[in-house]
């Protein structure tokens, strides 16, 4: 499947879709151990990126960074910039050539982009958990091509998600709870298990 501007489009409008299926519960886990907005928080901008018109845009990298912006100057909290950083590495590293290999390099892009910003690692109980192991997988699959390789991905973000619950938290809001962290599933890895959910889904 071409990576093009409407595959791109259809990734954000699967993700928008899923984030307002699932505010409620995103709300729930961050009301656990932070304050109960990040799923109104990505709701919010992924509604202000839907109302973006996809025809002015001249390629899926202008698209995706333009996303990015957006996610920045909606979201807030901590995840606006985090999400927002991804889709302007991702934008900015979108293969051209729309082969397999190359979205899972546009995927480490963004990745590091939030590592960067937020300088989490594997184990602080952020969407790193979830996001660093599904950017692993997808590499590991690459060569089976897209769509082997994000079901790969969504399989192994899920997987990241589930063991956020038994940390403890050192980064971000939930960090200031400390030990009572414990025993919660991260909000933020919950929700990027949903953008790898919709990755595979809709450009597999
Ligand atoms: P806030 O914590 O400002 O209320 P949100 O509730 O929207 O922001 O997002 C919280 C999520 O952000 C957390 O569940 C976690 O996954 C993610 N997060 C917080 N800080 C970091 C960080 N430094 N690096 C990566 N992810 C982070
Ligand atoms: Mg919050």
């Amino acid at each position: 499947m071409a990576l093009d501007l409407a595959a791109a489009a259809r990734w954000t409008a699967r993700f928008a879709a899923l984030i307002e299926e699932n505010k409620q519960y995103l709300i729930d886990l961050d009301a656990q151990i932070g304050d109960a907005d990040h799923g109104a928080n990505l709701d919010r901008g992924m509604k202000k990126v839907m109302e973006l018109d996809v025809t002015g845009f001249a390629s899926p990298g202008d698209y995706l960074k333009k996303v990015g912006m957006t996610l920045v100057s909606t979201v807030g909290g901590a995840s606006g910039p985090l999400y927002g950083t991804f889709f302007l590495r991702l934008g900015a590293a979108w293969p051209e050539e729309g082969d397999a290999a190359g979205l899972g390099a546009a995927l480490r892009a963004g990745l590091e982009g939030i590592q960067a910003r937020g300088k989490a690692v594997v184990g602080d109980k952020t969407m790193v958990d979830a996001l660093a192991p599904a950017v692993d997988a997808y590499d590991a699959a690459a060569g089976s091509g897209t769509g082997p390789a994000l079901a790969a991905a969504a399989a192994a973000c899920a997987a990241g998600r589930d063991a956020t619950i038994p940390l403890v938290a050192r980064k971000g809001r939930a960090s200031y709870l400390g030990e009572r962290s414990a025993g919660h599933q991260d909000p933020g890895a919950t929700s990027v298990t949903l953008l790898l959910d919709a990755a595979a889904e809709t450009l597999g």
